[in-house]
């Protein structure tokens, strides 16, 4: 069934038209008093065609700096799953900013939108529907929900704008496209709105004017649409679907490691016979130099390559200095190789290179070096360089990650940089790691994910536990989530780590941390 979805700020008789349009056809109602949790769904029936409708739900909060997130929710929720939208506004009121908001996001999605003013219950009231034009929708209907004025117009054209069921070659048909774009939105309103937080209401438009600038503007708008920006993606969603992978094309990497770990002989088998450029970067030390090589379409910096070079007087010195030209690198860097030396293990300056790595937000991979040491065993069985009985890279690996639990999430690669064994992997685990940390998922998405996590598997004290309403992602690289909660409160760490793994079990972001952010609503 084709889907209408209703959007709007609280209390402008968003659910009295909902309730209205489906009687007691509601299939999901929301669980939370005052907070109609995610979405309702319900059926509407009109002249003989059948469709569903989703109530956006959600409440617009008072907290200016949340309205924005609700207003993407609400619209994406609405530009994602549906086939028309009604936006309500309260014909009674000022035009509001979050109304704008939601309108400029909702006439920029490309489906075609209605506005439904509502509250003009007498005649006498009508005039002002027309102010409303301005949020500049073709389609206005003032209506009254309470008293079922209106709604025969307004459902006659949203019915008129939803999809005819298709025939099966049509189904067939990948390019298939059925909804139309009804945008138009002109840079002349958008001008207005931005100017300053005042709105004046300009005199309405007539019928004609209104035909002659949706001819003109609704090419100019296709074609001078962009994607909104974040916090949501505002198309219909694939699942996993990366976020500009196509603009990326370069990743900065930075190698990483105490002294004597195998960066520069690590640097040099990934640079060798594909280096292309030896770029000083302007306005940096004279000596910071990056090596950038091409491969397979993507081009990878290795920033920063004569700190890696560079060795210590000392032990000590050296030692130092890698931590220091670490935290520098990682700056400078999306994606960090962490370089253990494999006949060492994992020491404790190791451990605490990896904290600020994993601190800094960048992506990291965990390489061990000289595993041909390791591997390497003459006719006795045992290894060469220290006559031992060779260990199980299962074993290791379990040991290392023992040693640098807080980086759970970092590929681990056993490599030979002296042989050139496993550089291959490590160019392609680099490009990996760094699509993931890119990668964006819908709030309508995250919420789907979010029903199904079961809590009472997070290990964590009662008064500690936070209520989550909802989560949207907030920004990528790294990924980061704001949670909607009921309280004010600091995540529990293992409550964060739970959520974390189960977001990761769930969409991947392999090799970068995961963020969160707490807004409590209350
Ligand atoms: P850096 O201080 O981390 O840059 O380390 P270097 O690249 O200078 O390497 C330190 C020492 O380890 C050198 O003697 C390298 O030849 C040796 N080395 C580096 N990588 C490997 C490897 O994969 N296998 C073996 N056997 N030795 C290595």
């Amino acid at each position: 069934l084709p889907l209408i979805a209703v959007c709007g700020r609280p209390n402008v008789g968003k659910s009295t038209l909902f309730n209205r349009l489906t009687g007691s056809r509601r299939s999901i109602v929301g669980d939370e008093p005052g907070i109609t949790r995610d979405r309702i769904y319900g059926e509407v029936e009109w002249f003989g065609r059948d469709a569903r409708i989703v109530d956006t739900g959600g409440v617009i909060p008072d907290d200016e700096a949340l309205i924005p997130s609700e207003i993407f929710r609400q619209a994406q929720v609405a530009l994602e799953e549906a086939d028309s939208i009604i936006m309500v506004v309260d014909g009674r009121t000022e035009l509001a900013s979050p109304d704008l908001e939601l309108a400029r996001l909702l006439l920029r999605g490309g489906k075609p939108v209605f506005l439904a003013v509502n509250k003009m219950d007498t005649d006498a009231l009508l005039p002002q529907a027309e102010n409303f034009r301005r949020l500049g929708f073709r389609n206005v209907f003032p209506i009254s929900a309470e008293h079922n004025g209106g709604i025969g117009d307004l459902m006659d054209e949203v019915f008129e704008s939803l999809p005819e069921p298709k025939t099966h070659e049509e189904e067939a048909d990948p390019d298939f496209e059925e909804t139309p774009t009804e945008v138009m939105m002109t840079e002349e309103d958008e001008e207005e709105e931005d100017s300053d937080g005042a709105w004046i209401a300009p005199p309405p438009l007539t019928e004609d004017q209104v035909r002659d600038r949706i001819e003109a503007e609704q090419q100019a708008a296709r074609e001078a649409y962009v994607e909104p920006e974040a916090p949501v993606e505002v198309k219909r969603p694939r699942l996993l679907r990366s976020h500009g992978e196509h603009e990326l094309k370069e990743t900065k990497v930075a190698i990483i490691g105490r002294p004597n770990v195998g960066k520069s002989t690590l640097l040099n088998a990934l640079t060798g016979t594909d280096r292309a450029i030896v770029s000083p970067i302007a306005g940096t030390t004279r000596d910071a130099v990056d090596e950038v090589v091409e491969r397979g379409g993507h081009s990878f910096r290795f920033v920063d390559t004569a700190g890696i070079r560079r060795k210590g007087k000392t032990k000590l010195m050296a030692e130092k200095l890698s931590v220091i030209m670490a935290r520098k690198h990682l700056e400078a860097a999306d994606v960090s190789l962490l370089i253990i030396d494999a006949t060492e293990g994992v020491a404790a300056l190791d451990a605490n290179i990896g904290g600020y790595a994993h601190e800094s937000g960048r992506s990291v991979i965990i390489v061990v070096n000289k595993w041909d040491l390791m591997t390497k065993v003459g006719k006795d069985g045992m290894r060469l360089w220290d006559g031992k009985p060779p260990v199980d890279p299962k074993i290791y690996e379990q040991d290392v990650r023992d040693a640098l639990k807080y980086l759970d999430y970092a590929p681990l690669l056993f490599i030979s940089a002296l042989d050139g064994k496993g550089v291959d992997q490590v160019f392609k685990k680099v490009e990996l790691v760094s699509r993931e940390r890119r990668k964006r998922v819908t709030t309508g998405q995250m919420n789907k994910f979010l029903e199904k996590v079961d809590f009472q598997k997070a290990s964590v004290p009662m008064n500690r536990r936070v209520r989550i309403y909802y989560m949207t992602q907030a920004a990528v690289a790294p990924p980061t989530f704001i949670l909607f909660t009921d309280k004010d409160v600091k995540m529990h760490f293992s409550f964060e780590r739970f959520l974390a793994n189960q977001i990761r079990d769930h969409f991947g972001f392999i090799g970068s941390p995961i963020w969160f952010k707490i807004k409590a609503r209350n």
